[in-house]
């Protein structure tokens, strides 16, 4: 059957326009519990004005995502020397909501030029327990690229996060983004499961919540864990199995709390590559603070992709 490139163009669109919607409205919920969310939006957090002053302001989850779109439209691949450039060239405007991990690896001054070693040495000194969600809120845009996809979405996380758990998630993000915009498909659970077995052991129950559970049984409001990758991947895949569209997904994953931004982000962009651009409301595209921007960002990678 010919690929339709309209509908591929449309998929592509809608998974980075996803990626920002999810993110910034996940900005108003971040870090709250689910009363604390109840409490401060009595009917649901729908709007970015409703979020104040930052409404409409995606966070650090778009703008790495973006240090990975902007070095694959200048190398026309996935380069991670380029990604590591840009990398620490945001890193040097002192971004406000820069994860914990990422921040402590772009400080170094050994980064730039060897990374992996850095990450690794990193990962091995904070007891090999690090596992959380900043490479998996970036990989989005490594599933549009069309070849390697298990190859680059390691490489591009394990330039922050030496996890092999970040690593599987990423590689599911970003496997699940790349069929549901080239192939018109998501990926069956058993090769979800595959995957995920690939990489480490611990990934399973997350997806089996994701295929069996309810949202809620990710606690993704916990304190103590709600930065961890495998709850992100697992809400994002949860609402692939559960939810009827795109707005369904952003809201309930936004009003769940936790790390709402990071957690609406990948779950957006997920339900964007399946749902494409068509269906998302014009007004959550229109009132992101750097929407001509980033308009401008998606023409030009789409022109890369579908060459
Ligand atoms: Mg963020």
């Amino acid at each position: 059957m010919a690929k339709d490139i309209g509908e591929i163009k449309d998929r592509i669109a809608g998974c980075l326009w996803g990626q920002a919607i999810g993110d910034a409205l996940g900005l108003g919920t971040e870090f709250m519990s689910s009363d604390e969310v109840k409490q401060n939006y009595p009917d649901g957090l729908s709007k970015y004005s409703q979020i104040g002053i930052e409404s409409g302001r995606w966070t650090d989850d778009t703008d790495m995502m973006l240090c990975i779109a902007r070095a694959i439209i200048s190398d026309k691949r996935i380069e991670p020397k380029t990604v590591v450039h840009n990398f620490k060239e945001w890193y040097k405007t002192s971004p406000i909501d820069i994860g914990v991990t990422t921040a402590r690896i772009l400080s170094l001054y050994e980064y730039e030029d060897s990374p992996y070693e850095v990450v690794q040495m990193m990962w091995e000194r904070f007891g090999k327990n690090d596992a959380g969600n900043g490479g998996v809120m970036r990989t989005s845009v490594v599933g549009l690229w069309n070849e390697d996809v298990a190859e680059n979405a390691e490489r591009i996380c394990r330039l922050t996060h030496a996890d092999p758990r970040c690593a599987g998630s990423c590689v599911i993000i970003s496997e699940l983004i790349n069929s549901l915009v080239w192939q018109d498909k998501g990926l069956s659970f058993d090769e979800l499961l595959q995957i995920g077995e690939k990489y480490d052991g611990r990934i399973r129950p997350y997806l089996e919540i994701a295929r069996n559970g309810i949202l809620e049984d990710f606690e993704l409001d916990d304190e103590q864990t709600m930065g961890y990758t495998l709850k992100t991947m697992g809400c994002a895949v949860w609402c692939l199995c559960h939810v009827d569209n795109f707005m369904e997904g952003l809201l309930k994953v936004v009003n769940a709390g936790g790390d709402a931004d990071t957690n609406a982000a990948v779950t957006c962009a997920v339900l964007g590559a399946k749902y494409g651009r068509k269906v998302i409301p014009e007004y959550y595209i229109q009132n992101l603070n750097r929407k001509d921007e980033y308009e401008e960002m998606i023409g030009q990678l789409t022109n890369i992709l579908i060459r």
